[in-house]
């Protein structure tokens, strides 16, 4: 499972729990993530901005 991270706010999104409350439950991967989804902190960078996290 692999995590990547908004640039701008420092969020992170972990294939591993997922993010429920935007509609992607645990073990959703990255790729079934839409391209135009935004940050749910910050709503200001979307997907293509992310960042992998190690
Ligand atoms: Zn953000």
């Amino acid at each position: 499972m692999a995590r990547y991270g908004c640039p701008g706010c420092g969020y992170v999104y972990d294939e591993a729990t997922g993010e429920p409350r935007e509609g992607f439950p645990a073990g959703t991967p990255w790729p079934q993530v839409p391209d135009d989804w935004a940050c749910p902190d910050c709503a200001v960078r979307e997907k293509l901005d992310f960042e992998g996290v190690n």
